[in-house]
């Protein structure tokens, strides 16, 4: 049985289950395409972060990265859990209100917020404006200064971790979009006019050095790095952060091929690497502010799709096609990321067969999954793509105009349904009719 799913994940029927709840029940009861999570499986994620900063009796915030996958339920599941969140725009913003999320614990992220989007934020509240240019410095000064509002920044700095030494650290490096550069002195300058600013409030640095890594090696050297230049700080500008905060990317298992530490370890090892820096430099330790995204929700998610058409190229390949594909997951044509599936009915089931799953969308890069094992299959069948969980239905498209999927929540053999499936008439909500001119003579 494919190594992702555990025993105790099949009834006595050996369906697949997910939070206790039968997948071809869902399947039937909400239909497919369809995403599901095992929301106890967030709550014991969250809580083995917990548990690793307590260990370690080390000031700490979590901040899911809400980007990763984002709707009201799931906002209120964090808020429940009693973490922070992070958002990148107004429309995330703007759910996490709806959602009545605490806004002081809401940090807000982005290369190119809007005098809009920063005039939402100080209007909600937001606990932290995560700053990330010398335009938006500006902005942000002149906008709080105008309100008179106190307002807490951090700083993010691209702290100049090579690519080339390191190729899984995707924004890390100087040549980057986001953050102050580190290594020309971009970044002092802006600790000096962030603490010139009445109305800011600096109370940390920022820096996220990608996704999906997999070796402990680049936080650690990160760590080095900010402890060393906030050591020097201290003596040549006075100033010694707070929070030292460094992001997400702890990497997930997507498929049997993926070995990566637990994300708690990464966390362990950064915290024991934080403590020592501190030491050796002898200058106060530092409250560590973490914020994953895909470690929390990925393996947490999954989708079930129902198998149609096939096609059977002698000597070439198979092809299986489900009622999905790109519209509801394009990290495969973005990034050509790899997953795994089971067939629902029994995931124990001896493979006979390699097949590609194909989606429905018209692009021949519209692949789920190529050449995986599976068992004997029938359209109708209910296929399993596993984790699934993030940067699925959050970077979901209406592309062919198909409607975005529902998203199911179950926990504890129960299900509820936390986003309704989308009709064709949310398709042509917003279209209008073309104007018809009006005749002169
Ligand atoms: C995307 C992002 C994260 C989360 O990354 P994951 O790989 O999903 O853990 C955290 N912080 C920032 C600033 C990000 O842009």
């Amino acid at each position: 049985m494919n190594e992702q799913i555990s025993a105790d994940a099949l009834n006595a029927a050996h369906h697949l289950t997910v939070g206790g709840v039968d997948t071809l029940a869902l399947a039937k009861q909400y239909q497919t395409p369809l995403y599901v999570y095992d929301t106890g499986a967030i709550r014991d994620e969250i809580a083995a972060f917990k548990e690793v900063f307590e260990t370690n009796q080390v000031k700490y915030q979590i901040s899911y990265a809400s980007k990763a996958f984002a709707t009201v339920a799931m906002y209120q599941l964090i808020a429940q859990e009693g973490i922070h969140c992070d958002v990148v725009s107004g429309g995330e913003l703007y759910t996490a209100q709806r959602a009545g999320f605490p806004m002081e614990k809401v940090s807000f992220h982005g290369n190119n917020k809007s005098l809009d989007e920063l005039t939402m934020a100080l209007d909600a509240g937001v606990g932290c404006i995560m700053v990330d240019n010398f335009y938006e410095l500006k902005m942000l000064a002149d906008l709080a200064a105008t309100r008179q509002q106190m307002t807490t920044i951090m700083l993010r700095i691209a702290p100049g971790i090579s690519a080339h030494t390191h190729d899984y650290i995707s924004t890390g490096q100087e040549d980057s979009k986001f953050g102050f550069d580190l290594n020309s002195g971009q970044a002092d300058q802006a600790v000096k006019q962030a603490l010139s600013a009445e109305y800011l409030d600096l109370v940390g640095i920022h820096c996220h050095i990608g996704s999906q890594i997999f070796e402990l090696n680049g936080f650690e050297m990160i760590v080095d790095k900010l402890v060393s230049v906030f050591a020097r700080w201290q003596t040549e500008l006075g100033f010694y952060p707070k929070v030292m905060n460094v992001g997400g990317g702890f990497g997930v298992k997507y498929t049997s091929e993926d070995q990566p530490l637990q994300p708690t370890e990464f966390v362990d090892a950064i915290l024991k690497e934080t403590l020592a820096q501190t030491k050796a430099h002898h200058v106060p330790m530092l409250e560590v502010w973490i914020e994953p995204g895909r470690s929390l929700v990925a393996t947490a998610g999954m989708t079930l799709y129902t198998l149609g058409a096939s096609k059977d190229i002698p000597g070439i390949r198979k092809y299986l096609a489900v009622d999905g594909g790109m519209g509801d997951n394009i990290r495969p044509a973005l990034y050509e990321a790899k997953y795994e599936a089971v067939l629902a009915k029994d995931p124990t089931l001896p493979t006979e067969q390699v097949a590609s799953i194909a989606g429905k969308y018209c692009e021949s890069g519209d692949m789920v999954i190529w050449d995986q094992a599976l068992p004997a299959t029938k359209p109708g069948d209910v296929l399993a793509v596993l984790d699934t969980g993030a940067y699925g239905y959050s970077m979901a498209s209406n592309y062919n105009r198909n409607p975005r999927p529902a998203v199911v929540f179950c926990e504890d053999g129960q299900s509820q349904l936390v986003v309704e499936r989308e009709t064709y008439a949310d398709l042509t909500r917003l279209d209008l009719p073309l104007a018809v001119p009006e005749k002169t003579e």
